[in-house]
């Protein structure tokens, strides 16, 4: 019998298997897919190879800028893909070895419980004490009204296939994901239209920053209409609810994700003190980082009963591209909504001569604070999800603004936003002139 048997090899399975593993509990680990789950092999790592080779084209572009001579730019999308994929293979091989290296057992089979003690695959029985389900997510999918192709509608995994890049995507949402492949796309010369059926683009971000992202997207040529939803198809032709048509080669929808929900049987009649569930599979933080520290909580829980409480608002989220978006806690309609009393700092990136050095002075870093206590921080800036990372450190540990005040940040650096963010709070920031 296995101390833990575990469903899902994603960033929430497999952390729990190696934090089990080091801490001395036998474990096996069933994939049915991919060793790495989504975030390695369709989500996190892919994405962000091919923004990277989108960084660059960008770079050579503007290269003359910074006095270097690039010409007859161009790039080959089909081996921007392939280095897509060999990335995560590689990545995946290396992480398949680092399990084994813990002694866990890989199944690589589709995986269901039996009862709360055994998980069955199509060959084999294994017993258990405790049950893991770390089963992920899948796309959203929508149903629209009008004639249309199914190939017509893309998810965030069957871009990756893409051989060929179209010429005009509508892009259903401006979450996370939705923004980060209009950036790909646009990036590539691809035309990109954006619907969002809320009123701001990114609804979950602070208004300032949806703001900002909106004229960053109108700085990009990409279309974007908020309130809005698709009426109809006709072939290539998409009529929206705003009357507006446009004339698409594919629908990208990316409007969310849905905890994947296929174990069998149902766990509604089983005993489930010994059944876990974590990462997206909670549909709860769906994204890596909160599926790992689910998973180092879980073993925890397990191994000495500590209790389980993830605290959501200390979970950064970061939109990559350039710059990148990066938010933690609460945002300021969220502190007016709760009636909570706060300070706001707003330094603006143009105020540091890192950010001069390599032209990339667009965003700002906007804090919410009370003299004891950091509520929120909402970041637009190059290298910002580093920067949300110093304050999530904060907030975790429940430093006052001032302990922030007090350190010393090297110059010059984007960080040093953190520090003139936080002195901003009192109006002592050195690079913001006199009010
Ligand atoms: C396009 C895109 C970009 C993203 N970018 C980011 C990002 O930059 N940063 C970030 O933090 N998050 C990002 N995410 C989200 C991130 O990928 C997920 O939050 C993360 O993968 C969740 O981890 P998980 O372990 O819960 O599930 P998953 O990674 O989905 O892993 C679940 C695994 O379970 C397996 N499985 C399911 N059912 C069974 C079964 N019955 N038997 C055996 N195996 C099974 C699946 O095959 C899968 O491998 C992105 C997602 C997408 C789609």
């Amino acid at each position: 019998m296995f101390d833990i048997g575990i469903i899902g090899a994603g960033p929430g399975g497999y952390s729990a298997a190696i934090r089990a593993a080091q801490k001395g509990l036998s474990v096996v680990l069933f994939e049915k897919e991919y060793i790495g789950g989504t975030c390695l092999n369709k989500g996190c790592i892919p994405t962000k190879t091919i923004l990277h080779s989108c960084k660059v084209l960008s770079e050579l572009k503007n290269a003359d800028k910074f006095g270097i001579k690039a010409e007859n730019i161009s790039f080959d999308f089909e081996k921007i893909q392939e280095r897509q994929k060999t990335v995560s293979e590689k990545i995946r091989k290396s992480l398949t070895n680092l399990i084994k290296s813990y002694g866990i057992v890989i199944v690589e089979d589709k995986a269901d419980i039996e009862n709360e003690h055994v998980i069955k695959t199509s060959t084999d029985k294994y017993e258990v004490k405790n049950i893991i389900i770390a089963v992920g997510s899948e796309p959203n999918k929508i149903n629209f009204k009008g004639i249309y192709n199914e190939d017509f509608l893309l998810t965030s995994d069957d871009i990756l296939n893409l051989n060929q890049l179209p010429n005009n995507v509508l892009i259903v949402g401006s979450g996370a994901i939705g923004l980060e492949w209009a950036r790909i796309l646009s990036a590539l010369g691809v035309k990109i239209t954006i619907i969002e059926m809320m009123d701001k683009i990114i609804p979950n971000a602070d208004f300032e920053v949806s703001q900002r992202a909106e004229r960053l997207l109108k700085k990009s040529r990409i279309d974007f209409y908020t309130s809005t939803t698709i009426e109809e198809i006709q072939n290539k032709s998409i009529i929206l609810s705003n009357g507006k048509v446009v004339e698409a080669d594919n629908i990208l929808v990316a409007a969310g994700r849905k905890p994947v929900k296929d174990l069998n049987p149902s766990l509604e009649n089983l005993n489930k003190d010994n059944i876990y569930i974590i990462g997206d599979a909670t549909g709860q933080s769906m994204l890596a980082h909160s599926a790992t520290k689910q998973a180092e909580d879980v073993i925890e829980h397990i191994i000495n009963g500590t209790a389980l409480k993830f605290d959501k608002n200390l979970v950064p989220s970061v939109i990559y591209g350039h710059p990148e978006i990066a938010q933690i806690g609460k945002t300021e309609q969220e502190l007016q909504k709760e009636g909570i009393n706060y300070k706001k700092s707003f330094f603006p990136v143009s105020a540091l001569g890192k950010a001069w050095a390599e032209d990339k002075t667009e965003g700002f870093i906007k804090i919410l604070a009370t003299d004891k206590e950091i509520l929120g921080a909402h970041i637009i800036s190059e290298e910002a999800s580093a920067m949300i990372e110093q304050i999530a450190i904060a907030m975790t540990n429940k430093l006052a603004p001032k302990n922030i005040q007090d350190v010393i940040f090297a110059h010059p650096t984007y960080s040093e936003g953190v520090l003139e963010s936080f002195l901003a709070l009192d109006n002592l920031a050195i690079n913001i002139p006199q009010k």
